[in-house]
């Protein structure tokens, strides 16, 4: 079974308000679908696992049997992407090319980009019998796009490809172009995330984006402020039903996004649903500034080095910034660049 052009918008109707789609933008949805005239979407493979692909193959078909490659291809005009696409060698480059020409395509990125070695451990074709790196293609593509989509946190952030010692030097897309890319994160990203951006950026909506770049209809709250188990007595061990589960490292007090309602594969659960921690997989310095996952010293500041499990303090004062032995008010122990914490602990938010 295939999905049509009515079939996607249908999706998107049903969804609308999950996806974040008011009445206007999928009334312009609908015009685009129909005539044919959104941009296409030049989609890059660079240093990643695939796997937010697979998730937004398994989103389209566990909802209907629908065939993902003909929705992204014949739906919503996908010029290129490696994994789906049916042409391959010069014919695909092509695509892509002609695309890139057209000067109205939607650059969407998945995985981080390696910058280490010349950029010479990723590369994503071939043109004019010369192999071009993702280095080479983002930097070159991302200033010319209609919009750049960061899909996933390696591509977002970094993420886990650029994860310590990174040898091959990755980094975002954002900081590599120094465009101002839509990072869509996670590990991997949602596909309502990916679909609900995208059916906005086709209908020429303004997003509205945090000071991370995410969309705020998916990334305007923390994990922990809406959890079922906010305020619940604290798991000692995995496996304690309905416990909360800060003191085996749970990152939801330091994580942005809406897994609580909207859930993963279909609806069925979601990571403390099902009784794990939150690791913080939306998040910049994700994975390492979160390691190690099960530590209850919870998540490290932006920017702070590597600890070896110590607690907070061990640096910053027997009780953390604020606390008995800190007469700064909540300040002068503060790693640099870390806000006010009005005197609160740093157990509070790590
Ligand atoms: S710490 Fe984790 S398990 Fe506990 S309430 Fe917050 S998000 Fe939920
Ligand atoms: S609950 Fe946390 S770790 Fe799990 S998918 Fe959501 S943001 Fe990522």
């Amino acid at each position: 079974m295939k999905i049509s052009r009515r079939g996607f918008l249908k999706y998107c109707l049903g969804s609308a308000a999950a996806l974040g789609l008011d009445h206007s933008t999928l009334g312009i949805l609908e015009k685009v679908l129909a005539t044919g005239s959104g941009p296409p979407i030049i989609w890059i493979a660079a240093s990643n696992c695939t796997g937010c692909t697979v998730s937004l193959a398994n989103r389209i078909s566990t909802s209907k049997p629908v065939d993902v490659a003909d929705l992204l291809f014949n739906t919503v005009s996908l010029a290129y992407h490696p994994n789906l696409m049916g042409a391959a060698g010069s014919l695909a480059v092509e695509t892509a090319l002609a695309a890139e020409r057209s000067k109205a395509f939607i650059l969407a990125v998945e995985g981080g980009i390696p910058t280490a070695f010349g950029g010479r451990c990723c590369y994503v074709w071939n043109e004019n019998g010369r192999d071009m790196t993702a280095l080479e293609v983002v930097e070159r593509l991302a200033p010319k796009a209609h919009a750049v989509l960061s899909i996933g946190t390696c591509a977002s952030f970094g993420g886990m490809s650029g994860a310590a010692p990174n040898p091959t030097g990755i980094r975002s897309v954002r900081d590599i172009t120094g465009v101002s890319t839509v990072n869509i994160p996670g590990c991997p990203a949602h596909p309502d995330w990916i679909i609900g951006t995208t059916a906005k950026l086709l209908a020429g909506s303004r997003l509205s984006l945090d000071s991370d770049g995410r969309p705020t209809d998916y990334f305007r709250s923390t994990i922990h402020g809406s959890c079922p188990r906010n305020g619940r007595d604290w798991a000692e061990t995995i496996g304690q039903e309905g416990f909360c589960l800060r003191d085996l490292g749970c990152k939801g007090p330091n994580t942005r996004g809406d897994c609580v309602s909207r859930k993963w594969n279909g609806g069925t659960s979601w990571c403390i649903g099902a009784n794990a921690i939150c690791i913080g997989c939306t998040e910049k310095g994700f994975p390492d500034r979160f390691s190690p996952f099960f530590s209850s010293a919870g998540a490290l500041p932006d920017g702070h080095p590597r600890t070896e499990n110590q607690s907070c303090s061990s640096c910053h004062g027997s009780s953390g910034p604020g606390g008995d032995d800190d007469d700064s008010g909540g300040g002068s122990q503060l790693p640099a660049n870390h806000p006010p914490t009005g005197g609160q602990s740093c157990s509070t938010c790590h």
